[in-house]
Order: C-alpha cells, then sequence, then structure tokens
C-alpha cells in the first residue's frame, strides 16, 4: 500500500493495487479552482496507460465557473491546449459504493507531465515545502458540517428532520446512514471520530482525524463524495450549501490545526504563550488574523458565503483569537489536543488552495515574528460597533466584492496561490459575482415594486 502523507510514492502501485483489487473502471479525479470534483472514467485495460501517463483534460475546464459558464476575458480558451491529470497513487481505493470501480486523486500537470505550478494540490504540497523549510510540520483536520434534505411531493426539498439539535434522537434517526457512512469512509483510508446532530434542521457535523494538510484535504473531498453518494443511496439530499435558508444555520467546514517539527516527532503548538500557545503557533495566528480578509476570500469564496458570515450567527463575521470563543475567527480549543481551529471555511472553497494560503499566512505570521496581540473578550456578535471598536476589532469583508479585492492585494496569498490558481480563481468567482449581482431577485420585486 502507497504511503498517503508522501505524495511522490511509487506510481507502479497504483495499477497493481487496481489489479489485485479486480475492479472494471478507475475513477480518475481532481478538484478545479471552484472546488468542484471533476472526473473521467478509465475503463481496466487503460489503467496502464494513464496510470504512466495520466489523463487529459482541456485547459479551459479550469476557467468553468460553478454553474458551467467560460468566465468573461478567460485565460484558457479552445485553443488553450490540455493539462494532464496524474493519478497519486497513495490516494487509490475502491469504491465500496460503486462497485467494480476504484478511484483516484491526481496532480494536475502540464500535457508533457511534468510537475504545474496549476495544480491546487501541488500548491498545498509548496506551502507545506516552506514550513519544513522553518523547521516545521503541520497536521490538519477539516470539521465538514452538512445538511440533510428529503425530496417533496412537490419537486422541492426539506430538511429531513426537525428533532432538537445534538439530541440521542436526531442521531440515533440516522444510524444506519452514518454507520455505513464511516464503514465506507475507513474503506477508502479516511477515519471519523466523532459524529454530531448540528443545531440545524437536517444538519450534521462530523470530525476527521488529523493527518498531513495534503492528507487532510484529500479526506474532506473524498468525505464528500461519500456522503453525497450514500445519502442518495438513502432517499435524500447532502447538500454543503453554505447558507441555504436565511433562518437556518449555515453549513461551515472548520480547519483544526497544529504545528509539529519537521519530523512530525515534537509538538510544537503548545507553550508559554498566549492562550497556551507556543511562540511558534501564536506568531501562525498572527500572520492569520493579519492576511484573514484575503484567507476570507479563499476559505469563502461565492456570495452565498456572505450569507453564512454573519454576526451572531455562530459562523465568524469579525478578526480576532480567543480562548473557547466561537465567535472569534480563530478559536483555541482547551482540548487534550493544543492546536488552533479556523472557523471562517465553507465547502465551496478549493480546500487545497484554502490550505495552502493558510499556511503561507500563518509563515509571514512566524517570519515576521509578528504578535497575535491580546485574545477578543465576549460574543462580538452582539457587541456594538464601540465595544469591538475598544477591543480593536475589526470585521471580516462584509460582501465578496471586498473579499476577492482583498485576495488579490495581498502578495504573500497570491503567491501561495500561485501564477495560476490564484488569478484563475479569482477570474471565475468574479465571473459569477458579476452575474449575480446583474440578477434582480424576488426580494427586490417585492420591496421595490
Ligand atoms: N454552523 C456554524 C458555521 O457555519 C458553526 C457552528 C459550530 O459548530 O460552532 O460555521
Ligand atoms: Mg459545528
Amino acid at each position: 500500500m502507497a504511503d498517503r502523507d508522501n505524495p511522490d510514492s511509487d506510481s507502479a502501485t497504483l495499477l497493481e493495487a487496481f489489479r489485485a483489487a479486480n475492479l472494471r473502471g478507475l475513477w480518475v479525479v481532481f478538484h478545479d479552482y471552484a472546488g468542484r470534483a471533476l472526473a473521467k472514467w478509465v475503463v481496466a485495460s487503460e489503467v496502464a496507460s494513464v496510470a504512466a501517463g495520466g489523463v487529459a483534460y482541456c485547459l479551459a475546464n479550469l476557467n468553468f465557473t460553478q454553474d458551467d459558464h467560460l468566465a468573461h476575458d478567460a485565460r484558457f480558451t479552445a485553443d488553450a491546449g490540455d493539462f494532464v491529470v496524474l493519478p497519486d497513487p497513495a490516494t487509490f481505493a475502491p469504491l465500496p459504493y460503486r462497485a467494480g470501480m476504484g478511484r483516484v486523486l491526481g496532480f494536475l500537470c502540464t500535457e508533457q507531465g511534468d510537475p504545474w505550478e496549476g495544480c491546487p494540490r501541488r500548491r498545498l504540497v509548496a506551502a507545506c515545502d516552506a514550513l519544513v523549510a522553518h523547521g516545521l510540520a503541520a497536521r490538519a483536520a477539516w470539521e465538514p458540517e452538512w445538511t440533510l434534505y428529503r425530496p417533496t411531493a412537490n419537486g422541492g426539498y426539506e430538511p429531513a428532520d426537525r428533532l432538537s439539535m445534538y439530541s440521542l434522537d436526531r442521531m440515533d434517526g440516522y444510524t444506519a446512514l452514518l454507520d455505513r457512512t464511516t464503514q465506507v469512509l475507513d474503506a477508502q483510508g479516511v477515519t471519523v471520530e466523532r459524529i454530531g446532530a448540528e443545531f440545524g434542521a437536517g444538519q450534521m457535523e462530523i470530525n476527521l482525524r488529523p493527518a498531513a494538510p495534503l492528507r487532510a484535504s484529500d479526506d474532506l473531498v473524498t468525505f464528500r463524495e461519500t456522503v453525497k453518494a450514500l445519502a442518495k443511496e438513502a432517499g435524500l439530499l447532502a447538500s454543503f450549501m453554505p447558507k441555504a435558508y436565511e433562518d437556518a444555520p449555515g453549513n461551515g467546514v472548520h480547519l483544526h490545526f497544529s504545528l509539529r517539527s519537521a519530523d512530525g516527532a515534537e509538538d510544537r503548538s503548545a507553550g508559554d504563550g498566549p492562550l497556551g500557545l507556543s511562540a511558534e503557533l501564536a506568531h501562525f495566528t498572527a500572520g492569520v488574523l493579519t492576511h484573514a480578509p484575503a484567507l476570507c476570500g479563499v476559505f469563502a469564496p461565492t456570495v452565498n458565503s456572505y450569507k453564512r458570515l454573519q454576526p451572531a450567527s455562530w459562523a465568524p463575521a469579525h478578526i480576532g483569537y480567543g480562548g473557547g470563543n466561537r465567535a472569534a475567527l480563530v478559536r483555541v480549543p482547551g482540548t487534550s489536543r493544543p492546536h488552533i481551529e479556523f472557523r471562517a471555511g465553507d465547502h465551496t472553497a478549493n480546500p487545497y488552495l484554502a490550505l495552502a494560503a493558510f499556511i503561507a499566512a500563518g509563515l509571514d505570521g512566524i517570519a515576521r515574528r509578528l504578535d497575535p496581540g491580546t485574545p477578543v473578550a465576549g460574543d462580538l456578535g452582539g457587541m456594538s460597533a464601540d465595544a469591538l471598536a475598544t477591543q480593536g476589532v475589526r470585521m471580516l469583508p462584509r460582501t465578496l466584492a471586498v473579499a476577492l479585492d482583498a485576495v488579490e492585494a495581498d502578495d504573500v496569498v497570491m503567491n501561495a496561490l500561485g501564477g495560476v490558481c490564484g488569478p484563475e480563481l479569482l477570474r471565475i468567482r468574479r465571473d459569477e459575482l458579476a452575474r449575480y449581482e446583474r440578477h434582480v431577485g424576488q426580494w427586490e420585486r417585492d420591496v421595490y415594486f
């Protein structure tokens, strides 16, 4: 079995593992800059060729928006040629819920098969390499929330249940589905630690086991595919939309993050710094806070994201860190595992690019020995502007337009995203924003007609 924490494992293992599993097809999956899973199905007789040379895709794929529009002024048009998705054997697993199929994630490469800076997984590997150059390594775990809906007679959807949050009744209502989900994830190498019935009707939350950053993001995308497929199998629909209804809680995907020595042996997260953080993690946190507006644009990159990031919503709207403070952007949970939790992200982000930008922001804090200042106090969402100003607390960007401008203006974040992913991420999200801004919705007719 290939080593999933080491992205450069031997490519011959893929063919071997595929043959040993006696499969008919291989799904080669990658995630575009809008975070969507794209895939091609390779028949068994072609797997040897694809394991060595990858699967070709049209470059223009990367300039399509989430609703399948080629972005205005696209860099990659019909004449731009191809890139290749080279399977990463370390991510191969038979798909327990699709008989006869295997799945593998890939690195985006040039047409000649060389490493390419337009690959989100490579951007994350590069960010981790930069950490190693500082004598550090990271452990990360995404904490996804999602909502289960059932189809209604009139062709719509309603929450799959309306029982109380975190109640045993609600959790037990999904025992068969959640049990199958954890088993199917386990068979794909993804370990679930805890599951809870979240606040919203039909809303769930899972804790994935901390891992090296690349693996943690691989685990998140594997998790989402699995949850969607198994919900469908159960006659339900799993939605990861940041804010599907204004009066229902949003679906976030918080990031838990800790530092270790480069060889992974020693914890570098706990120490004598504020809230029990090590000096390194305190500087790292300061870097995250300094680059928070740009990080917000990468972790929450759609118009819908900003309907989730509202004051007093349990999702953050202000820039600050605090111990056990769920109104803060960065929480330092008082658990046995010292770490920080970044709460702004949602599922419309590409988790590889988001984590790469996060690590670069934190490293900038370490390199410049930035000070995170005093932890914030109180429930920020309910505070007056004056009370916030007294603590020096700024707000996160309130709109996507402001957040994307912050990304573009932030050299540290843009460098982490690289010369392809950064500009093209901005291009597709701005294209979506422009169409959203032209759209006239029912609320406007109700109020202004
Ligand atoms: N649902 C909230 C969010 O969108 C988070 C609730 C919580 O787990 O604290 O971030
Ligand atoms: Mg939660």
